[in-house]
C-alpha cells in the first residue's frame, strides 16, 4: 500500500477500517503488534507516517486509564490564561448574538503588532483549518508540495487530498533545521513549500535567513507556507514581516499552544489578500470554517493584550524542558538537540511504538513515532510533576525489554494527539 492509499484508508474510522474488505483477513481479531508494525513499515517505506486516528466524535473509542498523564498532544497543561478566562466569563452571556466586536478587535491588535494593512490577516477557530486552506489552495496534481521530514502530518495529508505529489526533504541531521537548498532543488515548480518553525516533532529551529533565502530564490508561482504554531516558545524572529512586504508567504499562528486554548479554538492566517482570497477556491466561503465563536475571539483578544503571558509561559516551558533534558543526559539517553518548543524527541533504541505502549502501561501517554526516526518518540513538555511521572516511568520502561500488552498496543491508536479531527 502506498502512502496515498494508506492515508485515504485511514480517513475511515478504525472500526470501519477493520471492516473494510481490503483488511478483512487482519480484522478477525484485534490487530496484533506485528500488524501495526507492518502498517508502520509500509508507510515508512513510502515516506509517510502511520496515521493515528482519534475521532473525538466517536463515543465508543477506548480511553486511557483514569489518571494517565497526557504528554502526547503538544497541549499546554496550564490551559487558558486568567485574562482569557475572565473574558470568557464576561462575554459568554452576550453569545446569543453574532460577534460584532471581538474578532475585529483581535485582528486590529495583531495587525498593529506587525504593521499589517487591513485584509492581511484572518482569524479562525484554530490554525489547522486555515493551514489546510493555505496548502490546498496552492497544490494539486501538477503542483507538488515540498515539505520537511519529519514534519507535522497535516502537510503531506493535504497533498493526498489534493492528489498532489508530496516531496519530503530530510532535515539537516546536524542542526535539525530545514534544508532549504534541498527543498529548492527537490522540484522545479512546486505549488508550495511547507516549513514548520519550530518544527513539529523535533522542536528545532530553522533560522529566519534560511526561510528568507527560500522565499527570494523559489520559482515564481509557488508559495512558502510557514507554520508558526510553536513560535512563542522559541527565541526566534517571526517571518510575518515578509507578509507585510507582500512576499509569496503565508504564515499560520495558533492560540492552542502557548496560550493554552487548544479546545477553545483560535488561530490566524497571515498573507497577501490575494493569497487569502484563494482559500475560497477550497471552501465556498470563509464563513464555513472561519466562523470563530464570540467567546473564543474574546479569549484570543484578552490573551494577545496580556503582555506578561508569553514571556512567563515561555520561561516555564523552558525550565521544565531543561530539567527533563538534564535528566535524559544524566541517564545517557540521546535526544535531538536544539528543541525550542513544548516538545522533544528521545532515542529509545528500539521501535518507538513499543516504548509508547509500555509507557501507557505505566499511565504516561507519550507522543507518536515518525517513520524518518523510527526509534525516537516525541514527548510533550507537561507540568514539572507530570514530567516527574514521565521520568519514573521512562526509567522503568527503559531498564528492561518492553513487553507491552496487546491491549496497550491497541490503545496506541487512541492516544490523544494534536491532529484533532484532522
Ligand atoms: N500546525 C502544527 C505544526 C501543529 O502542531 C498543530 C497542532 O498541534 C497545528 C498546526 C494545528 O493546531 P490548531 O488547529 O489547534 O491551531
Amino acid at each position: 500500500m502506498d502512502f496515498q492509499k494508506f492515508c485515504s484508508s485511514s480517513v475511515l474510522s478504525r472500526r470501519n477500517f477493520l471492516r473494510s474488505a481490503s483488511v478483512a483477513s487482519a480484522a478477525v481479531a484485534l490487530p496484533s503488534f506485528a500488524h501495526a508494525q507492518a502498517a508502520a513499515a509500509q508507510a515508512a517505506a513510502s515516506g509517510g507516517s502511520p496515521r493515528p486516528r482519534r475521532n473525538p466524535d466517536d463515543w465508543e473509542i477506548p480511553r486511557e486509564a483514569p489518571g494517565t498523564v497526557i504528554i502526547s498532544s503538544n497541549e499546554n497543561p496550564l490551559g487558558p490564561s486568567a485574562s482569557a478566562l475572565a473574558a470568557i466569563t464576561k462575554y459568554a452571556p452576550t453569545g446569543g448574538r453574532y460577534d460584532r466586536e471581538h474578532s475585529g478587535a483581535t485582528l486590529k491588535v495583531i495587525s498593529e503588532e506587525f504593521g499589517l494593512k487591513k485584509g492581511y490577516v484572518r482569524l479562525y477557530p484554530g490554525s489547522g483549518g486555515p493551514l489546510d486552506l493555505a496548502l490546498m489552495s496552492n497544490i494539486g496534481p501538477d503542483k507538488p508540495l515540498v515539505h520537511g521530514d519529519p514534519t507535522y502530518e497535516q502537510g503531506p495529508r493535504a497533498a493526498v487530498t489534493m492528489k498532489a505529489k508530496a516531496i519530503p526533504v530530510a532535515l539537516d541531521k546536524k542542526t535539525w533545521k530545514y534544508d532549504v537548498k534541498g527543498m529548492l532543488a527537490a522540484h522545479p515548480s512546486p505549488g508550495a513549500y511547507y516549513i514548520v518553525n519550530p518544527n513539529n516533532p523535533t522542536g528545532t529551529i530553522t533560522p529566519k535567513e534560511d526561510i528568507v533565502w527560500l522565499v527570494n530564490n523559489k520559482p515564481a508561482g509557488s508559495v512558502v507556507i510557514v507554520d508558526e504554531a510553536y513560535h512563542h516558545f522559541s527565541n526566534q524572529e517571526s517571518v510575518i514581516d515578509l507578509v507585510a512586504q507582500d512576499k509569496d508567504v503565508i504564515v499560520l499562528r495558533t492560540f492552542s499552544k502557548i496560550y493554552g486554548m487548544a479546545g477553545i479554538r483560535a488561530g490566524f492566517a497571515f498573507g497577501r489578500p490575494d493569497l487569502l482570497a484563494k482559500f475560497e477556491t477550497i471552501t465556498a466561503s470563509d464563513r464555513q470554517i472561519g466562523s470563530i465563536s464570540l467567546v473564543s475571539a474574546a479569549a484570543a483578544h484578552a490573551s494577545l493584550t496580556d503582555k506578561d503571558l508569553v514571556p512567563l509561559r515561555r520561561k516555564i516551558n523552558r525550565d521544565t524542558l531543561d530539567d527533563t533534558l538534564a535528566f535524559l543526559e544524566k541517564h545517557n539517553y540521546k535526544y535531538i538537540p536544539g528543541a525550542q518548543a513544548n516538545m522533544f524527541m528521545v532515542d529509545v533504541n528500539r521501535p518507538g511504538r513499543e516504548v509508547q505502549a509500555a509507557m501507557l502501561q505505566e499511565k504516561v501517554a507519550i507522543g507518536r513515532v515518525w517513520p524518518a526516526l523510527p526509534t525516537y518518540v516525541r514527548v510533550t513538555v507537561g507540568t514539572p510533576s507530570e514530567m516527574k511521572s514521565f521520568q519514573t516511568a521512562f526509567l522503568k520502561v527503559m531498564s528492561g525489554p518492553s513487553e507491552p500488552t496487546a491491549a496497550h498496543l491497541e490503545m496506541l491508536d487512541h492516544i490523544p494527539h494534536e491532529l484533532y479531527r484532522a
